[in-house]
């Protein structure tokens, strides 16, 4: 076996030949960047990335992601709506925790959590079904987070 395959610790994707999951979110973001109407799911993609890596968040960053998640998917919040609610909410000085991982302060979910889809599936889903693909990864994303406990 090639030593360079292997599985992503966080998210448990499949990486073959030393490609990291950082590459596939690079890739994602330069798709978005090389046709914008692609953007339109750019939230869903960011939000979904990070919550199959949680050590990149604080503990509080993670409760707050999964807040995100169940807005825009169960209860179809815009964008716009989840920007206007967070300015409310920064402005009101009540935002004292940083969203990203700290030595002191690490995203982390109770049990290992076995996901359906990653971000490898939607790299090798294509560009042309990039949007199609994001809302089909952050459905599966919602679900799997809600059979395992973590959404309630
Ligand atoms: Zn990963």
């Amino acid at each position: 076996m090639n030593p360079m395959n292997q599985h992503c610790p966080s998210c448990g994707a499949y990486l073959p030949d030393g490609v990291t999951c950082d590459n596939h979110f690079h890739q994602l973001l330069f798709w978005e960047a090389e046709n914008p109407a692609l953007g339109i799911v750019h939230h869903l993609m960011v939000l979904c990335y990070h919550l199959q890596h949680p050590p990149l968040y604080s503990a509080e960053g993670l409760a707050e992601g999964k807040k995100l998640l169940v807005a825009f998917v169960a209860e179809g919040v815009s964008t716009e709506e989840m920007r206007r609610r967070n300015r409310d909410r920064v402005d009101s000085g009540r935002r004292s925790w940083k969203v990203t991982a700290r030595p002191d302060s690490r995203g982390a979910y109770q049990q290992p959590v076995r996901w359906m889809m990653t971000a490898a599936d939607v790299v090798a889903g294509g560009a042309d079904r990039y949007c199609d693909n994001v809302q089909a990864w952050a459905r599966s994303v919602y679900d799997t987070l809600r059979e395992s406990g973590e959404i309630l």
